[in-house]
Order: structure tokens, then sequence, then C-alpha cells
């Protein structure tokens, strides 16, 4: 029997999504991916053939928007090249602080959608079918974006992110985030939950919660609200979920409960990212941070109290308006006082719109000398806590292949890349793994029990 062609069921299209920047883009990459994916779209790996590409951007870094441009022209090269349409869209954080200018500088751009309204790609895809020419939406709806995305997510892998909230009311003078995000957003707690449950049904095994401030979490719980700390507890209950992180955390925000639940819940993992930016007083107070640095050396004295292995990380910007040589030293002692298993550190760049971006600039190659101090000082720390890993066996989640045959890629509980040799079917199992071997940001190990004397 011939097979009929189905004329009814239009030709599924190819999508290809491009993330920059932080986890939280990540996770609005899979969401958009998904909610594409009920319109027709299927994910690919590259733009060459993709009926429609979207850039999911990011405002922090310096000249971000530049560098989006610079990619939009050399997507318009490659439609040109190829000779077949493509559709362009802008999403993200530049999509928000640039909105129509987008349009005005490349007109060859389709849809622009801030962080906020990404659930509302199809009905803006429906309208440029309709001939309505470019999308442009950048409102600030966040509850109805969760409401409107499909409740269908499943997890890629046995790691998964999860957005439990969104936007800042911090204000820090430096920073886009409550700009381009919007004000404190907290979603429900049985919608997280839900989504939580679905992913360790498709194989999560760890799942990382994550928020612009998330620590700030107030959700709507049954009753009352919940708080950060009373969503790791329920979450720690579900079968299957071995592991719970969350990220990016304020001192401010760091509560008696949450700092009791490091103590008592083993599912979450002894490594938290809890930035401080500088370590002197004036240059906090510049910054709008509401909080001191002794402040912050005490905060994780009682966190190590209640959680003694746990493994700190943080973020610091150097150069910021205003820093003395003396600001400055005091940045380096709380380096050493912490001892950092790992941090992140920039040169401060004014960002457009921002409380500090009219003050004026330190001269750039301090700002240099300054930063690569920094790092110095951290790459220090950082190589004393992994070299402090050798030797000891902790349990690694096996979450990916490595680069050679039979190798696996897992995570230690610290948040390092641990490579070892194990069958790859045994992805999404958590292994004793006994650390074998240093590097500045990775370790080697081998199954416990298989280390030759
Ligand atoms: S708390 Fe974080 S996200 Fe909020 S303004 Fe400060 S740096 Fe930006």
């Amino acid at each position: 029997m011939t097979a009929t062609p189905d004329t009814k069921t239009p030709a599924r299209k190819k999508l290809y999504v491009k993330t920059y920047g932080c986890q939280m883009n990540v996770y609005d990459s899979e969401r958009m991916t998904e909610t594409l994916a009920a319109r027709g779209y299927d994910a690919v790996d590259t733009p060459e053939t993709a009926d429609l590409v979207l850039l999911n951007t990011c405002h922090i870094r310096e000249k971000a928007a530049e560098k989006v441009y610079s990619d939009l022209g050399r997507l318009r090269k490659l439609e040109a090249e190829r000779g077949t349409p493509m559709q362009v869209g802008v999403a993200g954080c530049v999509a928000q602080a640039e909105g129509e200018e987008i349009v005005r500088r490349m007109p060859q751009v389709d849809l622009v959608v801030g962080p906020q309204a990404y659930h509302r790609l199809p009905a803006m895809l429906d309208a440029l079918d309709s001939g309505a020419g470019a999308q442009v939406v950048t409102d600030f709806p966040v509850n109805d974006k969760f409401a409107d995305l499909p409740k269908t997510r499943k997890a890629s892998a046995p790691t998964a992110f999860l957005s439990v909230q969104e936007g800042c009311d911090k204000f820090c003078a430096f920073c886009v985030v409550p700009y381009t995000r919007g004000a404190e957003y907290s979603r429900p707690a049985a919608d997280l939950l839900a989504e939580a449950h679905r992913l360790v049904d498709s194989g999560a095994r760890e799942i990382t919660l994550l928020g612009q401030n998330v620590n700030a979490y107030h959700g709507e719980g049954p009753q009352d609200v919940w708080s950060l700390a009373r969503l790791v507890r329920e979450m720690a209950e579900i079968d299957g979920l071995a592991r719970i992180r969350y990220t990016t955390s304020h001192p401010n925000d760091m509560s008696d409960d949450l700092i009791a639940a490091h103590g008592e819940i083993d599912a979450l993992m002894p490594f938290l990212h809890l930035p401080v930016q500088s370590g002197s007083d004036r240059i906090l107070k510049a910054m709008n941070r509401k909080h001191t640095a002794d402040g912050y050396r005490r905060l994780i004295d009682r966190i190590r109290v209640a959680r003694p292995d746990i493994a700190m990380s943080g973020d610091f910007i150097v150069g910021f308006p205003g820093e003395t040589d003396s600001d400055f030293k005091d940045t380096l002692s709380l380096i050493r006082d912490i001892a950092y298993a790992q941090a992140f550190s920039f040169k401060y760049s004014p960002r457009p719109g921002t409380p500090a971006a009219g003050s004026e600039q330190i001269a750039e190659e301090v700002k240099a000398e300054r930063l690569a101090r920094v790092q110095a000082a951290l790459a220090e720390s950082q190589a004393a806590f992994q070299q402090g890993c050798v030797g000891e066996t902790m349990p690694v989640l096996l979450d990916r292949p490595g680069k050679f045959d039979g190798q696996m890629m897992g995570r230690s509980p610290y948040l390092q890349n641990v490579h070892l040799t194990v069958d790859p079917a045994r992805r999404g199992e958590i292994v004793p793994v006994t650390i074998t071997e240093a590097h500045r940001n990775s370790l080697g190990g081998v199954l416990a029990g298989t280390h030759a004397p």
C-alpha cells in the first residue's frame, strides 16, 4: 500500500538558541525551547540550518550589547550565504535593556523579548506569521510567565536547574539586575515542588535552585509564606532527589533557618556561593551592599559551625569608583581569612543606568594590576582546597561522559568536576571516589576500593 502524504501536519521547524551568561539564562533557554517545541520547533545545535535563532543575552559583562549586535551581524551574513530565510529573536537582559533600539539598529531582527515575557513567544510568532512586523515585548508580567509555560519540563541530565525566584530589590550600585529583571518575585511552593517531582521522575538526582537573590525566596505555601529553608526541607523529602544546591545568595538574606538547614539536611550540599564583592567597609557602603566585611566574616563563621566542611565561593569587583590602595588591601585580607574553594573576580566597569556609572573611574592600569593580585590570591586559596581533597573519598554524581573512552565526569559535593574511569552506563549514579589528582579546575579519582596502594 502506498502511504498517503500527511497534508495536515505542518513540517517541524528548527530552532537554535544561543545562551549567554548565567545559570538563570540556561534555565530560561530550556523553557523557551520547551515552549517552542509545542509550536513545532525542534532544537538544533548550530544556527546553520535553523529556521529560528534566538540569542538569549546577558547584560552583566562589559560591552554586552555590542557583542549581541556583532552576533546579529554574523547571523545576517549566514542567512545571505545560505539563501534561505532565518527568523531572528533577541531575548534576555540585553533585549530588556535595549528594547526597540535593537530593531532600529538591526532591522533583520523579528523578535525582541524580555526575560519576563518569553512565554509570549508563540503569540509573537503568530503575529509575525500574520504579517504584523517585528514584535517587541519587554513587560514585567512575571507571574503570568510561569503560569503560562508548559508543565512538561523533563530533566535532560542527572543535574538540573530550577528557577524559584527572579528579580532583585537590593539595588547594588554597580548592578543592572533590578532594572533588567525587575522586582523580586518568588514562585509558589506547590508549583516548584511539582516541577521538582517532574525533574526527578525524568532522571534528575541533583537540583540547583536558582534566583538572582535566591535566599530572599518567600513563596506562597499551602498555608503561609515559605522561606528558602522551608522549600529546601520539603524538596529534600522527594524520593530520588539526592542533592540540592542554591545560588546566588546575598549575605543579608542568610537567615537563621537557612544556616540551620545546612547542618540538618544531608541533601543540601556543602558548597555555598556567597558574593561579598569587597573587603572594605567604605566600598561596601558605596556599593550599597548594606553589610560590613566583618559582618560577612561572622556570618561565614556561623555557617561553618552549622556545617564544618562547607566550601565557600564568592564574587569580587576590583577598582570600584573611590577604591584606594588601603581598601584594596582589605579585600586581599578578607580573601585570606575566608579561604575560598573557588571565586569569580572582575574589574569594575560602569553599566549605563546604574548609580555608580556616573562616578569618577579608577585608571584601567590600576584596575588590571589589582585584578591580577586578587586572582593570584584566589588561585592560591583554590589550589590549597583542591590539594586538600587528594586522598579523600567522596560521593561523586556521575553526570556526563568524559573526554576519553570509558571516562565519566562527575560532581563532588563541593561542585568540583571529577574525572574517573567507570562504565558510562552508570551515568546518574552517586559513587564513592577516592581522589588521586588535583588540577586547577578539576580532580581525578578512582572508584573507592580500586585504588592501587
Ligand atoms: S543583590 Fe545581586 S542581583 Fe541584586 S542588585 Fe546586588 S548584585 Fe545585583
